[in-house]
Formats: structure tokens, C-alpha cells, sequence
């Protein structure tokens, strides 16, 4: 096995889509590991420092403003 396939979440990423991002703050509750919070506009952002790729975010966000994206 490649290295790259043991850990393949480094290249799994969490990034919010701020134009269908309604600030409504649900992410940021459900975010198991605080890794989501309000951007100075009132959008989602996502620390990517702390973000775990649980994908719990994308499940919640009502608008699909959330998506995985691979590296
Ligand atoms: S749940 Fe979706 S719409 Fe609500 S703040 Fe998070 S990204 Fe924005
Ligand atoms: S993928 Fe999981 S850890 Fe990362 S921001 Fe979303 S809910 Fe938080």
C-alpha cells in the first residue's frame, strides 16, 4: 500500500461554499470538534488545523454549502 492511500484523508478537505452558506450557524453546532465558525462576513468557516473530516457538516447544512473536496 502507498503511503498516500493509508492516510488519504490529508487529501480529503471541508471548505464552505460562502455564496450558499445562509450563516445560520448549524454547522458550527454540530462541528464535533469546533472546527467551524462565523468569518467577519457571517459566513461558515472552516479551521482546517482543527477539522477533523468527520463530514458531519456537510450532513447538517440545510443549503448543501459544505462539500468534500479531494486534493
Ligand atoms: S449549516 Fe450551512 S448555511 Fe448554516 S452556517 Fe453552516 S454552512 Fe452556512
Ligand atoms: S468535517 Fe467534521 S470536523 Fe471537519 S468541520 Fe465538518 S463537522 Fe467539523
Amino acid at each position: 500500500m502507498k503511503n498516500n492511500e493509508i492516510n488519504n484523508k490529508d487529501n480529503i478537505k471541508y471548505i464552505v461554499n460562502k455564496k450558499n452558506c445562509a450563516g445560520c450557524g448549524g454547522c458550527i453546532q454540530a462541528c464535533p470538534y469546533g472546527a467551524i465558525d462565523y468569518d467577519k462576513d457571517g459566513h461558515a468557516f472552516i479551521d482546517q488545523e482543527k477539522c477533523q473530516k468527520c463530514g458531519e457538516c456537510t450532513l447538517i447544512c440545510p443549503f448543501e454549502a459544505i462539500k468534500k473536496h479531494q486534493k
